[in-house]
């Protein structure tokens, strides 16, 4: 899942990246409009976060340009606290949804699930492995069976199953998984793998010697 930020602010753009990194998401930060163009037109983008706030072409014109040019891509806008009029103004212009800054980083992910979901884009609540249903909190079986999940278990394991192709080093787990604030060492990963192996089965994750982990096949 690819989500484009547009914020000039570069303190909120760096913390709503490092957000969304943590939470599995993919994130290109730009305001370079060909940039955009070229990521619109690819299809590469499925949410966009939008500050209305910007220099040169404000988030309103971008927002109108991009529906007048046929994009239907979600977008939630970022709006001043207590601004109603650039609330209506932008869900006027297109937007799906909006949120007041400042906002709490939970409500602006729960949006995001709701406006991905909407556009058939997401499915919350709809992550699997195999015969699991995977959800922070909770792993459900098929079968009836129910596992309790952490949030830093299922974050770790929603990461896998973002990149199932990929070897994902030590490093990158504890960059994308991981609150920066307080980053874990090495040894916090191989225990929150070995916690996914105790639940899911010894060959849900593959130690690929010297490089990482790569998602594998949970136990039926
Ligand atoms: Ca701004």
């Amino acid at each position: 899942m690819k989500i484009l930020i547009l914020e000039d602010d570069p303190t909120q753009a760096a913390s709503l990246e490092r957000l969304l990194r943590r939470h599995a998401y993919q994130v290109v930060s730009t305001l370079d409009d060909d940039e955009i163009l070229f990521q619109l037109a690819e299809g590469m983008i499925d949410l966009i976060i939008l500050d209305l706030g910007l220099p040169g072409a404000s988030g309103l014109e971008r927002l109108r340009r991009w529906r007048s040019a046929g994009y239907a891509t979600p977008v939630i806008v970022l709006t001043a606290r207590d601004s109603w009029h650039e609330r209506v103004d932008g869900l006027r212009a297109g937007a799906d949804d909006y949120l007041g800054k400042p906002f709490y980083q939970e409500e602006l992910l729960a949006r995001m699930d709701a406006v991905l979901a909407r556009s058939g884009r997401g499915q919350p609540g709809e992550l699997r492995f195999g015969p699991w249903h995977v959800q922070e909190g909770l792993l459900r079986h098929d079968d009836g069976r129910e596992v309790p999940l952490t949030i830093t278990e299922f974050r770790l394991l929603r990461f896998f199953l973002a990149h199932p192709k990929q070897i994902l080093s030590k490093r990158q787990l504890i960059d994308h998984v991981w609150d920066d604030q307080a980053p874990p060492g090495d040894n916090a990963v191989e225990v929150y793998v070995s916690r996914l192996r105790d639940k899911l089965g010894r060959n849900a994750l593959k130690t690929q010697r010297g490089m990482g982990y790569q998602l594998g096949e949970p136990t039926p």
